[in-house]
């Protein structure tokens, strides 16, 4: 249910089902091809929505990022950083994101003792062209992060993906310490997965899922994901995994403190700009935070999950192109 206060009575009237075709809609135009494609080709729209999406999206262009990771760090936070984009098939786009990439280590410290984290789609890096391409474009950036101390978690991609993403990892762990992977505890199938995906010591990040699934496919969220989640945590943990909890669920991240997972972890990771306050609440207790941060001008899909996750987000976008001065950077942290 929407949570309610005394002084925003709308959200009384909202029932839950209402909150879930509402979020299922902002997924449903984040997935739209024609919707995408009118996004990328019209700045009318991308200077329509900006002021909203600088809530979620740090920084156009690496130099700016820089500046942004180095006052998170500052607070306190671990970082991470995706180069924010969508499946690519063309190869010479493909080739760019990876460069985009390796300019980013290039650019990076040495001698960092805690470097950011970088993270992907492989359908950013060459899965739609090759499986082969994917797994030596994910293998130059693997060779060059390692040489700074730099590792790379490879996202989990909507259910269709899942076992050529798990086949890769299979195949780049064994050699790549610094490499990591993302498991959707939504997906039914995950528990059957997690011989493979642990067998290599491997930093796992746990996240819910993002993607719309069918009901064949994946648990919808509710109490029995919640648990499922706990659940893998455990058994990942149990294994020796260092595990990242991915999650911006105050109910999630509680049932975990009472299974005492939140101190094993490794740490709690929030997308930026997602519930700062609650990320900032766990760094207070000592717990290790990270904060994935994207930057990029391709932004659109990542807006409109951020909006899906919690559709109340959208008043909060619409506040925000009211008056855009009340997105300041790193405030909430
Ligand atoms: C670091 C990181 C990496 C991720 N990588 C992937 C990936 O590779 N693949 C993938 O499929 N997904 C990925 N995700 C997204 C993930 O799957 C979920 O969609 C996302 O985390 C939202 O789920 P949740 O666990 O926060 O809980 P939800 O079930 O989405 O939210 C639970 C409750 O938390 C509250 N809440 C949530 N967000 C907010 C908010 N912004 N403001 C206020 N209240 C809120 C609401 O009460 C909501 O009902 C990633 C998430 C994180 C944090």
């Amino acid at each position: 249910m929407p949570r309610a206060t005394t002084n925003n009575p709308y959200w009384l009237s909202v029932s839950a089902e209402t909150f879930r075709l509402a979020g299922s809609a902002l997924k449903a135009l984040a997935a739209d091809p024609a919707n995408r494609a009118a996004f990328l080709s019209s700045p009318l729209l991308v200077e329509t929505f900006a002021p909203a999406a600088h809530r979620y999206v740090v920084a156009p262009d690496r130099k700016q990022l820089a500046l942004r990771l180095t006052e998170l760090r500052a607070k306190g936070y671990r970082t991470g950083v995706e180069y924010v984009g969508e499946e690519v098939a063309d190869p010479d786009e493909v080739e760019a994101v990876v460069a985009e990439y390796l300019a980013l280590i290039d650019e990076a410290d040495d001698g960092d003792d805690d470097p950011v984290q970088l993270g992907f789609d492989l359908s950013n890096v060459g899965l739609l062209v090759s499986r082969d391409l994917a797994v030596d474009n994910t293998t130059r950036i693997l060779r060059a992060a390692a040489a700074k101390n730099i590792s790379v978690v490879i996202s989990m991609e909507r259910s269709a993906f899942v076992d050529r993403i798990i086949g890769v990892f299979d195949e780049l762990a064994p050699h790549h310490e610094n490499v990591a992977l993302t498991v959707q505890a939504h997906l039914h199938r995950t528990p059957d997965d997690i011989d493979v995906i642990a067998k290599h010591g491997r930093k796992i990040r746990l996240v819910k899922g993002v993607y719309r699934e069918r009901d064949e496919v994946a648990l919808h969220r509710g109490p029995e994901l919640n648990r499922r989640y706990v659940e893998l945590a455990q058994d990942l943990l149990g294994r020796g995994v260092r595990l990242a909890l991915g999650t911006h669920d105050a109910t999630l991240l509680r049932l975990l403190d009472e299974h005492g997972t939140t101190l094993r972890a490794t740490e709690i990771e929030m997308l930026h700009g997602s519930r700062p306050q609650l990320l900032k609440r766990y760094r207070e207790r000592g717990i290790a935070c990270r904060v994935a941060t994207v930057y990029g001008d391709n932004w659109w899909l990542h807006f409109l999950h951020r909006l899906s996750e919690y559709p109340p987000n959208v008043l909060t976008a619409l506040a925000d192109l009211a008056d855009p001065r009340r997105v300041r950077f790193g405030s909430e942290y």
